[in-house]
């Protein structure tokens, strides 16, 4: 199994220029990247104005260039500098313009003065610039040059998934978008964790599940996904999670738990979390895939996992949630959090005890003779299998570690103690 260090935020610096958007150049490159990471991944297209459930595929959409300049050919908003300052999806334009007029196409958040906010316009024709507010400020002439060089046109929307197959035909979904331009936690931290994730569960000597790992532009991507999978998906479909927002400093995991929970993978995810920080919200908080996943009808049980969640922490959707604030260090417990619900779910099961009353755990060689007086966690943990209680449960009510549990429960089955 890998268990070297991934270096996700060298990833994270190699994918932060590729223009992503909904569709485009931007998010073939960022598939492209990551069929690198994960031989195998196979990109999927399908065609703008093909009907998706309620949903029509926008058309594709590049830019050539973008940029508002002083009558003497000064640039003062420049899309080379930082995608996020064109509004996403904008139309063409080639004007001169009153400054006046130039105001309603603006957008900046007096609230975060030198943030670029992130704003998109995928299903309403228009155009518009983001700026720093303290940039905004700076705007003194009386007119302007736009230009706007880009494109829409019938083409197609892309997105990238891997099955990696284990013992049964029962999957464990790991879903993340790839459409957010120049922005790090949001967007390429999911996509860089769930990439070292499909390494090390390819990497794993034996599989129980099968894993779908999935990344798709947010929202209509997923759609899209389900459009075209919902039938197995929903047969096979035991756990699952969509990762995002996961690389920056917080402290603690953020679980948003599906719309009904009790799953498998919010059991799983919860009873790692037992004995840490770790904030819970339920399904009226959600603001990712999940959405869709969970939505009536589809009930896939996926949950969301993040560090600081989407929409409460002070860079989100601006300029300011970069690389900066992203680290290595919390890239990776994210992903050794991802591993422990992995290997929980994996290990999660319900035994039966053989033995009539309890064993003689010395003939078995499993009596701690180092502190004979406590109740050996064997016992406890042999005592609930009554082929009602899970791992899971078991770890619950004796307050242990669920991963001790699962390795002492396997220990006990290899020795016959329990079936
Ligand atoms: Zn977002």
């Amino acid at each position: 199994m890998i268990e070297s260090v991934e270096p996700m935020l060298q990833w994270a610096q190699d994918m932060w220029s590729y223009p992503r958007s909904i569709t485009g150049p931007g998010v073939r490159q960022t598939i492209g990247y990551l069929k690198t990471l994960i031989p195998g991944l196979e990109m999927h297209s399908i065609l703008s104005g093909t009907k998706v459930f309620d949903w029509t595929i926008p058309p594709e959409y590049f830019v050539v260039e973008a940029f508002v300049e002083t009558m003497d050919g000064r640039r003062v908003i420049d899309y080379a500098d930082n995608y996020l300052h064109l509004v996403g999806y904008s139309e063409p334009v080639e004007t001169v313009i009153t400054k006046e007029k130039l105001e309603s196409h603006l957008f900046s958040d007096p609230s975060k003065p030198n943030a670029i906010p992130y704003i998109t316009s995928y299903y309403k024709d228009r155009w518009g610039f983001c700026l720093t507010h303290n940039q905004r400020e700076n705007l003194t002439d009386e007119k302007y040059r736009v230009r706007i060089d880009s494109c829409k046109f019938t083409g197609e929307m892309n997105y990238a998934d891997i099955v990696i197959p284990g013992k049964t035909d029962k999957e464990v979904l790991i879903s993340t978008y790839i459409c957010h331009p120049m922005m790090a936690n949001d967007g390429l931290s999911g996509i860089v964790v769930s990439a070292a994730l499909a390494r090390w569960v390819r990497s794993m000597k034996h599989r129980r599940y099968t894993y779908r790992f999935v990344f798709v532009p947010e929202t209509i991507g997923s759609i899209v996904y389900l459009h075209r999978n919902l039938d197995h998906m929903k047969r096979n479909t035991v756990a699952g999670y969509v990762i995002t927002c996961c690389g920056d400093g917080a402290e603690h995991i953020s679980v948003i738990e599906p719309r009904i929970p009790g799953t498998l993978s919010d059991r799983a995810a919860m009873s790692i979390l037992e004995n840490c920080n770790y904030y819970k919200y339920d399904y009226s908080q959600r603001g990712a895939d999940e959405r869709q996943y969970c939505w009536p009808g589809i009930d896939l049980p996926v949950s969301g996992i993040t560090r600081s969640k989407y929409g409460e922490y002070n860079e989100y959707h601006t300029s300011l949630d970069n690389l900066d604030i992203i680290y290595q260090e919390d890239l990776e417990r994210t992903l050794e959090f991802m591993k422990k619900c992995v290997t929980l779910i994996e290990e999660n099961k319900t035994y039966k005890t053989v033995v009539m009353c309890e064993p003689f755990l010395r003939k078995h060689d499993m009596y701690p003779d180092t502190s004979p007086n406590t109740v050996p966690d064997v016992l406890n943990i042999m005592a609930y299998c009554d082929g009602n209680h899970d791992t899971i449960a078991i770890a619950k009510t004796l307050q242990m570690d669920p991963i001790e549990v699962a390795f002492c429960l396997s220990n006990l089955a290899s020795k016959g103690l329990i079936e």
